[in-house]
């Protein structure tokens, strides 16, 4: 096993040279491409379209690396999340959340929310991921399989494709930058499941030379960040990473994301009893999103265990966002989803990793 080759780090041309080479027409790298990236196989033995003889030559040769669904939750409002098992053991989660069209109560719309890393070094002090230890970047292959499962329990459960993808799960994406791009490009081309960009998005907490670099490769998918308050001192206490990259040197890289893309960027917003939910940090952060076009989510808090802070009362997220559409912002607020299974934003914790 140890000698095997990951099939699956092989870009097309390798894919086809190294078929080739084991006797084959080069058109069977295309086969093997769509059994892995399209049908998600998770063995050679499932290529059904392909000879016995081949299968054979491929196990022999090469290996997929096993990533096991070990454990589906559903919630009381329709969000199931799923914990993965991965090739070394780590676990990793994502989350399927199923909207219903309003007047049929049909479910018409999934969107996926995936993981990037496994825990993640940033310790944001809301959040169940950051509390995990840092253990590992995923590799593009795993992000995308997480896609790949989300996509048939979507539509088996609710008969619907995914409408959207968002990467918000564990970890960092853009401290897991090459391979992240990676899994987005497969998602995205006729490879993987040849979805618009403009129905992904990445959020990040902001890591300005990242965000830059995604500039500069003018990427098409949407980007969101998150501010959660917009003063350093607080933002520092919340998100430590603050301290490394204060909101000035953020706003920088936003401002040049916007001239470089022509994108509008989202700012999410997670509202804290007592912490950043009064109308003088709803007047900061009003001023604060003026640097680019923008629109905002606010992200109502789903509270993690011994956390710290609390959810906000109703009236004062409702001054909060009416302050913002008051000054003709573009705000949504963000139901909680799935808190019953621990799958809402910023409680993805496998107890498995901790
Ligand atoms: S919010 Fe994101 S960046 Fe912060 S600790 Fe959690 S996973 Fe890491």
């Amino acid at each position: 096993m140890e000698n095997k080759f990951d099939i699956t780090t092989l870009t097309n041309s390798e894919l086809k040279d190294s078929i080739q080479k084991l006797g084959e027409k080069p058109f069977r790298a295309k086969q093997i491409s769509e059994w892995l990236w399209q049908k998600g196989a998770s063995s050679f033995d499932e290529m059904t379209s392909l000879s016995k003889n081949l299968r054979e030559k491929l196990e022999l040769n090469f290996k997929i690396p096993a990533i096991k669904i070990a454990q589906i939750q559903k919630s009381s409002d329709g969000t199931m999340k799923l914990a993965f098992e991965l090739v070394d053991g780590e676990f990793v989660e994502s989350v399927l959340i199923p909207d219903r069209d309003a007047s049929t109560e049909a479910p018409n719309r999934a969107t996926a929310c995936i993981s990037t890393q496994v825990g993640c070094k940033l310790g944001c002090a809301f959040c169940a991921t950051g509390k995990m230890k840092f253990r590992r970047n995923l590799t593009s292959y795993e992000i995308f399989r997480q896609v790949v499962s989300l996509k048939s329990l979507a539509n088996d459960n609710f008969s619907v494709d995914l409408s959207n993808i968002v990467l918000m799960g564990m970890g960092e994406p853009l401290l897991n930058y090459d391979n992240t791009l990676d899994a987005i490009d497969i998602i995205t081309s006729p490879k993987g499941f040849a979805m618009s960009p403009r129905r992904i998005t990445l959020s990040t907490i902001g890591v300005p030379n990242a965000i830059r670099k995604l500039a500069d490769e003018k990427v098409r998918f949407n980007l969101a960040v998150s501010i959660h308050t917009a003063t350093n001192l607080k933002r520092s206490a919340l998100m430590p990473f603050n301290k490394t990259a204060p909101l000035e040197n953020l706003a920088e890289a936003v401002e040049y994301f916007h001239e470089k893309t022509g994108s509008r960027v989202t700012f999410e917003y997670l509202i804290l009893k007592n912490f950043n939910d009064s109308l003088k940090d709803a007047e900061t952060f009003a001023k604060f999103c003026r640097i680019v076009p923008c629109k905002v989510n606010i992200i109502d808090y789903n509270p993690t265990e011994n956390s710290q802070f609390e959810k906000t009362t109703p009236a004062r997220l409702r001054s909060f966002a009416e302050l913002l559409e008051g000054k003709n912002m573009i705000v949504n607020v963000r139901r909680s989803r799935g808190d019953d299974i621990a799958a809402a934003c910023g409680q993805l914790a496998n107890k498995k990793n901790n």
